[in-house]
């Protein structure tokens, strides 16, 4: 059986030379709209012959470097000179972006938790297939740029999953390290294989993603890192004219790698947590992370967490209150790419 096509139709022919914008139509009939559909924006510049990097942000809809930074490039498209294509999305789930949630309001879908998609499902589902049946085939290079939202906040860093082929490898490390992230960082998401990067990586695509924030905020600092990020990974490409200049700063690209459970934290009771620690600090193995206070029975002493590896603290949960099951920070520790 051949596998039916995305009911995602758009204008954008992404076959042509130029500049083009426009919307990925996802069929949504509703009560309010019954022959409608959301409309994803998107914008695409083709020139010459070169490689097609796929740029995404918007994937959860509270995370907003990736979306400025995309819309930024989007209005300078016109007028860059590059080799292959460019195919801009800066908000993936849109209603969820249109909603400043994570999740999408119409379905509750976390897209990033949808891969592969489905044809028939709900919207989020359809725009997973989509990238998965049209998208990512079109691409070479994939960067899905995220933060931490509303719930966590993150350390600047590039998130880096390196083909074991040793070319394909080195091609990889040199457009993660042309980035220029402070961090480059190795996750784990133990076990998690429903994202968009474990799609891509079953297409063979060099994929990047990065998380540059949280709080639901647009972070000037991450945000500057995020768009220099891009230029140079587009140079670094091939796709963007010019060298890539060192930096006069050399606080970039230090290597950390998340190992596992021993590196999470998560709450075991509902109450206040009281961090014991800070975005950045450096953590050794049984260092107090935090207490959970009781709140209706204040005269009671708080329930203490222990970290239970070392490491950086690079995310932090940034709501107070906490249920069982709750991540309150995960630690990555120093790491080498062998
Ligand atoms: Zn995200």
């Amino acid at each position: 059986m051949t596998e039916q096509p995305s009911r995602i139709t758009t204008a954008i022919d992404f076959g042509r030379d130029g500049f083009q914008t426009g919307t990925l139509r996802v069929p949504y009939s509703h009560d309010r709209s019954g022959y409608g559909h959301v409309p994803i924006p998107i914008a695409v510049l083709k020139q010459g012959r070169g490689p097609t990097v796929l740029l995404t942000g918007g994937n959860h809809g509270d995370e907003y470097e990736g979306p400025v930074a995309l819309a930024k490039l989007i209005r300078r498209m016109p007028d860059l000179k590059i080799s292959g294509r460019l195919i801009v999305v800066p908000a993936l789930n849109f209603p969820a972006y249109l909603a400043g949630a994570r999740t999408s309001p119409i379905d509750k879908g976390n897209l990033n938790r949808q891969f592969p998609g489905d044809r028939n499902g709900t919207p989020t589902g359809m725009i997973a297939h989509y990238v998965v049946t049209e998208l990512l085939p079109l691409a070479d290079v994939v960067l899905d740029l995220h933060a931490g939202g509303a719930s966590m906040d993150h350390l600047p860093a590039l998130l880096a999953s390196p083909p074991s082929d040793p070319e394909r490898r080195a091609a990889y490390l040199r457009l993660a390290e042309a980035f220029a992230s402070p961090y480059v960082m190795i996750a784990d998401l133990l076990g998690e294989d429903r994202t968009y990067a474990a799609a891509a990586e079953r297409q063979g695509k060099f994929f990047f993603y990065g998380e540059f924030g949280g709080h639901a905020s647009c972070n000037p600092d991450n945000l500057r890192i995020v768009e220099r990020g891009i230029e140079r990974l587009l140079r670094a490409a091939g796709v963007l004219p010019g060298d890539l200049h060192p930096l006069s700063d050399p606080a970039v690209n230090r290597l950390i790698r998340v190992g596992g459970e021993r590196h999470y934290v998560f709450a075991d009771r509902p109450g206040i947590f009281e961090p014991a620690f800070r975005l950045g600090d450096e953590i050794v193995d049984g260092q107090l992370a935090g207490r959970i206070h009781d709140p209706h029975a204040p005269w009671r002493a708080p329930e203490e967490l222990y970290f239970r590896g070392s490491g950086i603290a690079v995310c932090v949960r940034t709501f107070a209150q906490v249920e069982p099951g709750d991540c309150v920070v995960h630690l990555a520790a120093d790491s080498s790419w062998s």
